[in-house]
């Protein structure tokens, strides 16, 4: 039986057929309705946030905030994360600057930031990469001695905590995914979270056309409403969340137990609940990583090279001044040796033992 990286965690369909049975009364499918609403409330209580605006995906939220936030110039970022974060970054007319990542966490180094730093850095963009959170004292620091906002790529830190306080309240502003994919999905969707109420009715222009009031259209803003099928999904997986991150956990530590000095784990973070979003797990090199990737599809466990290869080394941005992978050899290394391993909530122990099974059998 094929095994998926992942696997949408969803409600029994008839909670979501209750769910969105109203929609049929109401007719009223998107912008702002009554599922939306609820899901906003829902969101700024379970992630203990000031603000979170709704997205129809987490891409096109981060532009928005890019947007919103009228930036120009340079933005200190990450290679090591999806496509999303740079080409965000570029679609937006910004240029990325990369740092390296910190080899325990794979996230951006702030020991390395400040040297990027010019008179054109507008932001700095970390990324908090599987269920682990950035070195955020740090950024604070930096961001409150050179006067540069931090924000952050939260698309993998749905309900993480450091020491009881939100990863949806660190930094100026941040981006959650809702993607199908995710910890917590709205099918496909996305929020910003800040503490700025300025910024939330900039936000909400900008996924609006641009457009204020009915004969107000001070922006040239996009499309990006989150629809009331996506909120009602929302609205009923939200009920479920402590729970699958409750079966993530066990899961996660099965894997551990089982492969405990055969391949690397990332270490756990003081103070950190994560949300066990993913299992990457680090080989010896990146042959032997290849070749345990090649060997488990044959026996129909797909695993995924997540994050390979680095956002530098896409085609698209060959030959572009400062997409260089060999400028950032910690994430360069980390890129070419892991491999994130299948987990989702309802992933069985018997499945989980086989695909443990499957990687010794390869690495003896
Ligand atoms: C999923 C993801 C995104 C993009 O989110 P979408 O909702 O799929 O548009 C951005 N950054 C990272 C790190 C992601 O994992």
């Amino acid at each position: 039986m094929r095994i998926n990286v992942t696997r949408s965690s969803m409600p029994a369909m008839d909670e979501y057929m209750e769910e969105i049975r109203g929609l049929w009364d109401s007719h009223w499918l998107t912008n702002n309705g009554e599922k939306a609403l609820a899901l906003k409330a829902g969101l700024e209580d379970y992630l203990q946030c000031a603000h979170a605006e709704l997205f129809c995906n987490g891409h096109l939220a981060l532009e928005a905030l890019l947007r919103a936030m009228n930036l120009q110039g340079e933005v200190i970022t990450t290679p090591f994360t999806f496509a999303s974060t740079t080409h965000a970054i570029v679609r937006c007319g910004l240029t990325p600057v990369f740092g390296d990542v910190c080899p325990g966490d794979c996230t951006l180094d702030p020991d390395g930031v400040e040297a990027l730093i010019t008179e054109k850095t507008c932001a700095i963009l970390p990324v908090h990469v599987y269920g682990r959170l950035c070195h955020v004292e740090r950024f604070e620091e930096i961001s409150r001695k050179y006067g540069i906002p931090v924000i952050y790529d939260a698309a993998h830190a749905f309900g993480v905590t450091k020491n009881g306080v939100s990863a949806a309240a660190m930094g100026y502003a941040s981006m959650f995914s809702f993607h199908a994919t995710k910890v917590f999905h709205t099918i496909e969707g996305g929020c910003i979270t800040t503490g700025d109420g300025e910024l939330c009715q900039r936000l909400c222009v900008e996924r609006n056309f641009g457009i204020a009031g009915e004969e107000s259209t001070p922006g040239v803003g996009g499309n990006a409403k989150m629809n009331e099928f996506q909120a009602a999904m929302g609205l009923c997986n939200l009920r479920r969340i402590d729970q699958d991150i409750a079966a993530r956990k066990r899961i996660y530590e099965l894997y551990e137990a089982q492969l405990a000095g055969l391949v690397g784990f990332l270490p756990q973070q003081a103070g950190v609940r994560s949300n066990y979003a993913y299992l990457p797990v680090f080989f010896a090199d990146q042959a032997q990583r290849d070749l345990v990737y090649d060997r488990l599809k044959e026996k129909e466990i797909f695993t995924r090279k997540y994050f390979y290869p680095l956002v530098t080394q896409f085609e698209c941005y060959r030959d572009r001044p400062g997409f260089d992978a060999a400028a950032t050899p910690v994430a360069a290394k980390m890129a070419a040796c892991v491999l994130t391993l299948p987990l989702y909530p309802d992933l069985t122990e018997e499945d989980t033992l086989r695909i443990c099974a499957a990687i010794r059998e390869v690495i003896a």
